[in-house]
Parts: structure tokens; C-alpha cells; sequence
């Protein structure tokens, strides 16, 4: 028998969505539970540097912001508890929630900021560099300014690719391409733009074998022509990845409206979904801003539209 415990909010995830609802909504007495899921902090805990976050005038790591929001949303007593959310009943006006298939919480509004998962090769190299935060990213409008001045990579072929090279096209000297196939994915409007755009160089039927680097981090990466074998290393101090994302929605799919690639859909110009009393906020429904300013002030709306939603069941 699991033990069953009612709340007035419950927050799914702990990204900056997750706790920018949390501080709304703790301090609209809705006393909420936040579950912080299996990377707490979320995606911002692999950044290292995050300097376009307002209010933060010098720049702030991403663990270290992510220990301030934390910190913030309990100083209103926000109950973070960690746990992984592993299945969810939304069939009924009280939302059923499992964590770690034991804990049953019978829920009045749940709010969730399970975020999205950036894809990698998953090459050892890359997860190296990743770990140690030398030079690995899949976040160009994160961290490309880091490279300014500096020549990087990016792997992808989608319009996510497209649009973070050409964002780096303006900071880097120069931004080589790595797409797997003899063709881009993307639309053909930003395709163009990057072939057009001089300090780009596309290399097509091109895989990576390994991210180079020493102990300051990446210097390049080993390629190979998947038609011809034949390889090459590319200096670069950056290397980036843009090969999709995916949204952490696979418990919620059987209950809410998803796009084809899992992302859920929200009402237009709010947090709500397809179901009254569960709201949706940051990556989980954005695959186009994708940033912690973003996340957070839809966690925002989230809070407000839960505060709303509660206060009409009241009359
Ligand atoms: P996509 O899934 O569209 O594209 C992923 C790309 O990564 C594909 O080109 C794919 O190659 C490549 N890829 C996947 N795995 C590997 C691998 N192991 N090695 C090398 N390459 C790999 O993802 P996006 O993030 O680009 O876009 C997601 C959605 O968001 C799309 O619907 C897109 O249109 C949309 N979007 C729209 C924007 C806009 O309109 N401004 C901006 C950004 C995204 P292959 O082609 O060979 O399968």
C-alpha cells in the first residue's frame, strides 16, 4: 500500500521554471512541493558560466544560480524534496501523482518544469569535455561568447544548427559544420543563410570520430568523410552540438496534448494544457527560446495561472 499525501500545488522539476513557480506560488500560500527529479538544478547545472541572466551584473555559474533560486523558493517554505516522478493519473479533478513508484500525492494543481534533454554524440571525448566544462556544449546562445574571436565547431543539420552557426558565425573567426548526411535537415531559408555566410565551412558526410583536447580543454576534433573514410582534424576551441533536443514528457503522454517530437502543448499565451489544474512551464513546452530567463518567467505564469485556477474552484 503506498501512502498517499494531498497537496495544493505540486512542481514537477527544478530548473529555473520549477523554482521561479515555486517562489510564486509559495508566496500565494499555496504551499507548494517541488520534486527535483533526477538532475536537480537541471540542464543550467552543466553551464558553467552564465552571464545573460539579469541580475547578475559579474556573470553567476549555473549549479551556483540554481543553489540561489533553490534557496530562494524555500526561504518562502517551498518543501524541495528530492524524488523522481515515475507516473501520473490526470484522469480525475484531483491529479494523481507517483514518486519513485512508492509515494502516491493526490494533487490540486500540478505544475510541471520537467525541462527538455539536449542530445550528444555521445562520444567519450565529448562527454569529457563536457563533464569538465573545456570546451563541450549544446547551447551556442549560451556559451558562444566564451569563443568570441575563436575558430568552433558545430555538429547538426537541423534548424537548430543552423541558427546557433549563424550565431556564431558573429563571434567566431570561423565556424566549420558537421553534417552527417549530403543534405541539411532545415528549412531551406536557414540553410541558405549559413552557405551563404562566409566564415562558415559545411562539411557534408562528415561524422566526428573524437573531440581533441588537452587539459584546458578542446582543440579540435578528428572527422571522417562517411563516403570517401577520409579524415581530417579541425582546430577549434569550442565544439558545439546541436542535434535535437528532447523533452522529459514520456509519464505525461498518455494524459496531455503533445507535438510529434513530445514537447507539450500549452494554450497560447498561457501555462495551461489540455487538462484543468495541470500547467506547463519552460523547455518542457519551448523548443524555440530554450533559455533560463524564459523558463523562468514561464514558471511564472504557471504559479499565477494555478493561484487563478485554484481560486475559481473556490467561487
Ligand atoms: P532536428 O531534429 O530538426 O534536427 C536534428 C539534426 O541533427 C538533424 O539534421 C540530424 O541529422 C542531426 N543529427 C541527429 N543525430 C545526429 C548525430 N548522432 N550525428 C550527427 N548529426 C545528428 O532538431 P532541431 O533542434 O534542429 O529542431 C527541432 C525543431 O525545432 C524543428 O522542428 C525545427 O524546425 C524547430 N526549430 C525552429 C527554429 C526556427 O524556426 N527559428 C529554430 C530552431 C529549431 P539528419 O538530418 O541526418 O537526421
Amino acid at each position: 500500500m503506498s501512502e498517499i499525501e494531498r497537496v495544493k500545488c505540486l512542481i514537477i522539476g527544478s530548473g529555473p521554471a520549477g523554482y521561479t513557480a515555486a517562489i510564486y506560488a509559495a508566496r500565494a500560500n499555496m504551499a507548494p512541493v517541488l520534486y527535483e527529479g533526477m538532475q536537480p538544478g537541471g540542464q543550467l547545472t552543466t553551464t558553467n558560466e552564465v552571464e545573460n541572466f539579469p541580475g547578475y551584473p559579474e556573470g553567476v555559474t549555473g549549479p551556483e544560480m540554481m543553489v540561489q533560486l533553490r534557496a530562494q523558493a524555500e526561504r518562502f517554505n517551498t518543501d524541495v524534496r528530492s524524488g523522481w516522478v515515475t507516473k501520473v493519473d490526470f484522469s480525475g479533478p484531483i491529479h494523481k501523482v507517483w514518486v519513485d513508484e512508492t509515494k502516491e500525492i493526490h494533487a490540486e494543481t500540478v505544475i510541471i518544469s520537467t525541462g527538455a534533454s539536449a542530445k550528444y554524440l555521445g562520444l567519450e571525448s565529448e562527454q569529457h569535455y563536457l563533464k569538465i566544462g573545456g570546451g563541450v556544449s549544446a547551447c551556442a546562445v549560451c556559451d558562444g561568447f566564451f569563443y568570441r574571436g575563436q575558430e568552433t565547431i558545430i555538429v547538426g543539420a537541423g534548424d537548430s544548427a543552423c541558427e546557433e552557426a549563424h550565431y556564431l558565425s558573429k563571434l567566431c573567426t570561423k565556424v566549420t559544420m558537421l553534417v552527417r548526411k549530403d543534405e541539411f535537415r532545415a528549412s531551406k531559408i536557414m540553410a541558405d543563410r549559413v552557405k551563404k555566410t562566409e566564415n562558415i565551412e559545411i562539411l557534408f558526410n562528415t561524422d566526428t570520430v573524437e573531440v581533441l583536447g588537452d587539459a584546458h580543454g578542446v582543440t579540435g576534433a578528428k572527422v571522417r568523410n562517411n563516403v570517401t573514410n577520409e579524415e581530417q582534424i579541425i582546430p577549434a576551441t569550442g565544439f558545439f552540438v546541436a542535434i535535437g533536443h528532447k523533452p522529459n514528457t514520456d509519464i505525461f503522454k498518455d494524459w496531455l496534448e503533445l507535438d510529434e517530437t513530445g514537447y507539450i502543448i500549452n494554450k497560447p499565451g498561457t501555462s495551461k494544457t489540455n487538462i484543468p489544474g495541470v500547467f506547463v512551464s519552460g523547455d518542457a513546452a519551448d523548443h524555440v527560446y530554450r533559455q533560463a530567463i524564459t523558463a523562468a518567467g514561464t514558471g511564472c505564469m504557471a504559479a499565477l495561472d494555478a493561484e487563478r485556477y485554484l481560486a475559481s474552484l473556490e467561487g
